[in-house]
């Protein structure tokens, strides 16, 4: 069966507080996008609306002074993008080829050229797979488990509590020194019989005199009752064999987080992890036209709010690019959608057929001279 072939200006990947910010300012901006995100999938752990609706309250969220439940952020979102005419499609992106523009993305039914494509594709959290990880009601999730401290630590549930970080790496010390803020105290479950982590953070972490550390150690389930949520994990000790339940009232998963950029590889730039690279003046890729925002190209935030800050850039990136308007790249220079680089001192512009125009006063007032 021949693939529906659809065309747009603006074309946006994922509906996460980055995605359909980006949308709302577009829509906004009368550049009708079109955002696709892909169908909700257990196995996956894809939900459209992206990480926070896998969540319960959302305490940080400005403008929400009693906190508000994560699904129902994203609806609030999503009905807001709605009424400036987004339009929506549940599919997963399978391929997309940014040699040229328009770029070409690939669904199981749909080809998709995309003038601009703003990438709000999120990170996953890593999850350990057992028992009782799973969101309620399957599991403990958002009743007791998590992977974000910043997000849940504060809650009610934690304050003055045992709690467990699963985890060795830099993402777990951070994670358990975050939380000895709330919780009476922090024990640190780790496989092997030395930390991952950075040798400050580990530093800091074993001078905290509220966390404790069990090695060689893995988590094997999470257990607990609907009416209390986590009562406690069930422990396996690798060197001895020995199983127990180990009481707490919390469990934080930090073992790291994997940026959704598999797609891109090969295309557009990105750190060691996978996270996209962005100019930082602005939302570009190192490809003009492709732009970046939310979890995807941020691996040192990662909350609801940079999400949609960085959603509300790419949007404003994607228009002025649109508009002929030059956009900073990750290289220093500015590029317009005619292919015209502008030196990062602003002196020259080299035009797309390679012809170098002078940009200074200086060199123009000497031009006219001769
Ligand atoms: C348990 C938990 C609790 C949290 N609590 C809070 C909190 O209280 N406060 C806070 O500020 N932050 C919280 N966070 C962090 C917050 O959820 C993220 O920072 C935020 O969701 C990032 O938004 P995003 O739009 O970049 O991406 P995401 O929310 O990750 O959304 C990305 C979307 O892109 C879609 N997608 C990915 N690849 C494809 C593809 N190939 N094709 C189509 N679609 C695709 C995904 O399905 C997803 O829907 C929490 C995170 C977790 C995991």
């Amino acid at each position: 069966m021949a693939k529906k072939n659809l065309k747009r200006d603006v074309v946006i990947i994922g509906s996460g507080p980055a995605g359909l910010t980006a949308a709302i300012y577009s829509a906004r901006a009368n550049l009708r996008p079109l955002l696709i995100d892909a169908p909700a999938d257990a196995h996956k752990q894809t939900a459209p609306g992206g990480q926070l609706m896998i969540t319960t309250d959302v305490e940080n969220y400005p403008g929400f002074s009693e906190g508000i439940q994560g699904p129902e952020l994203m609806a609030e979102f999503r009905q807001q993008a709605e009424r400036f005419g987004t339009e929506f499609l549940e599919a997963w992106i399978n391929e997309v080829d940014l040699a040229e523009r328009p770029f070409t993305l690939y669904t199981d039914e749909q080809t998709i050229e995309a003038e601009t494509l703003i990438i709000a594709s999120g990170a996953s959290a890593k999850w350990l797979g057992i028992p009782g990880e799973a969101k309620i009601p399957a599991g403990f999730g958002g009743n007791g488990v998590s992977a974000c401290a910043t997000c849940d630590g504060p809650l009610p549930h934690f304050r003055n509590k045992t709690i467990v970080v699963v985890g060795g790496g830099d993402t777990a010390m951070e994670e358990a020194t975050f939380l000895t803020r709330y919780a009476g105290r922090v024990v640190v479950v780790h496989r092997r019989d030395k930390l991952r982590a950075s040798k400050i953070m580990q530093e800091k972490a074993f001078n905290n005199q509220k966390i404790d550390f069990i090695w060689n150690t893995e988590v094997e389930e999470i257990v607990g009752t609907d009416h209390e949520g986590v009562t406690g994990v069930k422990l396996h000790d690798l060197k001895t064999g020995e199983k127990r339940i180990f009481p707490c009232a919390g469990v934080f998963i930090a073992i790291g987080h994997k940026p959704n950029t598999d797609l891109f590889k090969g295309q557009l730039d990105m750190d060691e992890v996978g996270y996209l690279k962005t100019s930082g003046h602005s939302t570009s890729t190192n490809i003009p036209g492709v732009f970046a925002c939310g979890d995807v190209q941020d691996s040192v935030y990662r909350q609801a709010v940079t999400a949609a800050g960085t959603g509300c850039m790419s949007a404003i990136d994607a228009e002025r690019f649109l508009d002929h308007l030059p956009v900073a790249m990750p290289t220093g220079e500015e590029v317009t959608i005619e292919g015209e680089h502008i030196s990062p001192d602003h002196r020259a512009i080299i035009t797309a057929d390679g012809h170098l125009i002078p940009n200074s006063p200086e060199i123009m007032a000497q031009e006219d001279c001769e």
